[in-house]
């Protein structure tokens, strides 16, 4: 037989098969038998109490024939009792809560049953004096004499062990889990806010109020009332029509001092008298009519705002909310206060994202019709309708059109980015023969690509690829691809290639430019974004192409890709679906 040394009881949290060990080494010694064995008795029961002691792990000895039944000081202390008092069955059975109280009593019966193992093994809640909750970890061993219908237990022996740090970490831990999904899977706040009061009724509160500042600042909103099991549906539909006192008047409501001082709020047994309960107010009645004797209201700070509060209720029979309960209660207020915040960052971001592409199209629009009319005249002019014009006016009328039509182009470029983000762009799906769509992008930058000096070749792996998509919008990003190319290289081959490839067509545009290096790949698609460098400066362009020529890629259920080399080139994919 090995003794037990305190070193192997000592941490706490392993001390549960230490707690066993404890327990058999313990029963053998008690079935030895002999003057030796009575003698090593004293003295490793002396060790064992010392290390057992130091484990804090409690010992209960139970002698079934006389009835009598011990407790060591620790275990006295883990279940709440006095030093000095007598702990019977009854008042031990007593301090169980409700809900564990039989199946403890039942885990006993079967413990001492003649024809069963002796082995006990059972957790439960105890409610102390003060109404705290204690989770305890009871093992135990029946020793039994005789054989057949005489054999019955002479001595049923124990250890009771404090979990609860660990039972609350775990709980804990398993509640702001929940409640972070909650909050995480939505970004409406009556739904995460819904999300969040249901892990808090399902762990950790009886209710839930939760209250927001409204917009003028002073006047709060309950949004939510929830109940655990709905005892008091009535209470909560006046609870959930009930706001907490505006923020300017008086002492104000648990929600609303909270709000105000941006500070947490527990109170315990509400329903007697205390200092708030002298000024009448409809909240406080209602949380008594409640029966809610216990109430943490802890404010939803954001970047140093208060945006509302929560309140956590505990019903009376339930334990009162402790220090370690007021931690959870303000990191579950907190999660819930960033998680709003965001999600109300993100509603402005998209606002803010709408008004930009409104402020866009309307002045895309505005710009349009003068620039149509220039061009208009321009072209009366050129054709002499209003009398002959001289060489170097002819000239100076063909910059004036090249300047206006490129100007119209990078207009429309930021008309049909605005329609894109706002979602008004529509296709026009029609069949399209892939070789047509070559020839039209390629002829429409044929000049360009010749003023270069550079080279296009143009080729389809198949004459007879047709798809069913939109015309104008393949053109649209083909001679984007293609315009960029000629832009970003100075000597070399441009080409344009299409090929068929399972249920889709591959269109490329491949150049021998200069490349794009890989940390700026990432953001050549982000609306306005132009890697900075000299080819950019010098050659006008909007950052809105690619940008554009990805989304309606995207629109028409395919999806546009670059590969580049710095020096070497670039290749663009656009791949699209046989039919849109
Ligand atoms: P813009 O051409 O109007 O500047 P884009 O959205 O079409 O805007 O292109 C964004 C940036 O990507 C360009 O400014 C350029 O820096 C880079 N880029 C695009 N195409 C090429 C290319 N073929 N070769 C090298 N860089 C390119």
């Amino acid at each position: 037989m090995r003794i037990l040394g305190p070193h192997d009881v000592l941490a706490d949290a392993d001390a549960q098969p230490a707690q066993s060990e404890f327990i058999d080494e313990f029963a053998d010694l008690l079935e030895a038998t002999g003057r030796d064995a009575l003698l090593a008795r004293r003295e490793v029961d002396e060790r064992l109490r010392l290390a057992v002691e130091s484990a804090r792990i409690g010992t209960f000895d139970f002698d079934p024939r006389s009835g009598r039944l011990e407790w060591s000081d620790r275990c006295k202390e883990i279940l709440g009792f006095p030093f000095d008092e007598e702990i019977s069955y009854a008042s031990f059975l007593e301090g169980i809560c409700s809900e564990d109280r039989e199946r403890v009593g039942q885990a006993v019966v079967t413990a001492l049953d003649p024809y069963g193992d002796g082995a006990l093994d059972v957790e439960y809640r105890i409610v102390l004096r003060d109404g705290a909750s204690r989770w305890v970890i009871a093992k135990g061993r029946a020793i039994f004499a005789g054989a057949g219908p005489d054999r019955a237990p002479v001595r049923f022996i124990g250890t009771i062990l404090d979990n609860t740090e660990r039972h609350r970490h775990e709980e804990r831990a398993t509640l702001l889990a929940d409640a972070a999904a909650a909050l995480g899977a939505s970004l409406d706040d009556e739904v995460m806010l819904l999300g969040m009061a249901r892990s808090a009724c399902r762990r950790f509160a009886s209710a839930v109020l939760v209250d927001v500042v409204a917009d003028d600042g002073g006047r709060i909103e309950r949004r939510i009332a929830l109940e655990r099991a709905p005892q008091r549906s009535m209470l909560m539909s006046l609870a959930r029509n009930l706001a907490p006192e505006p923020i300017r008047r008086g002492a104000g409501d648990p929600a609303t001092a909270a709000i105000r001082d941006q500070r947490t709020v527990r109170l315990d047994r509400l329903a007697d008298a205390g200092p708030e309960a002298a000024r009448p107010s409809p909240q406080y009645e209602l949380l008594r009519e409640l029966g809610a004797h216990s109430l943490i209201a802890a404010p939803l700070v954001a970047r140093g705002r208060a945006l509302g509060a929560v309140t956590f209720l505990r019903y009376e029979g339930s334990a009162t909310f402790d220090d370690a309960d007021l931690i959870t209660a303000e990191e579950l207020a907190d999660r819930t206060a960033t998680a709003i915040d965001n999600a109300q960052l993100y509603h402005a971001a998209v606002a803010a994202n709408e008004a930009k592409s409104h402020f866009l199209a309307s002045m895309s629009h505005e710009l349009r019709t003068p620039l149509t009319a220039i061009i208009g005249y321009e072209e009366l002019l050129a054709d002499g309708i209003t009398g002959p014009i001289t060489e170097p006016q002819r000239q100076q009328l063909g910059r004036i059109k090249a300047s206006a039509s490129h100007l119209l182009s990078l207009i429309d470029e930021i008309l049909t980015f605005a329609r894109v983000e706002s979602g008004s762009e529509w296709t026009q799906i029609e069949p399209v023969w892939v070789t047509d769509a070559l020839e039209e992008a390629a002829a429409l930058v044929a000049p360009l690509v010749g003023d270069r000096g550079l080279t296009l070749v143009v080729k389809a792996s198949d004459d007879g690829i047709a798809v069913r998509t939109d015309r104008q919008k393949i053109r649209q990003i083909l001679v984007n691809l293609l315009s960029n190319a000629t832009k970003f290289t100075e000597e070399g081959t441009i080409s344009l290639e299409a090929c068929r490839d399972g249920r889709e067509v591959c269109f490329r545009v491949s150049d021998t430019g200069i490349g794009i290096a890989p940390e700026h790949v990432a953001h050549i698609f982000e609306p306005f974004w132009q890697v900075e460098q000299r080819a950019t400066r010098r050659i006008a362009g909007t950052g809105l192409g690619l940008t554009v020529s990805r989304r309606l890629a995207q629109l028409l259920g395919g999806d546009l890709t670059v590969v580049s080399r710095v020096g070497a080139g670039s290749i663009f994919s656009l791949r699209l679906p046989l039919d849109a």
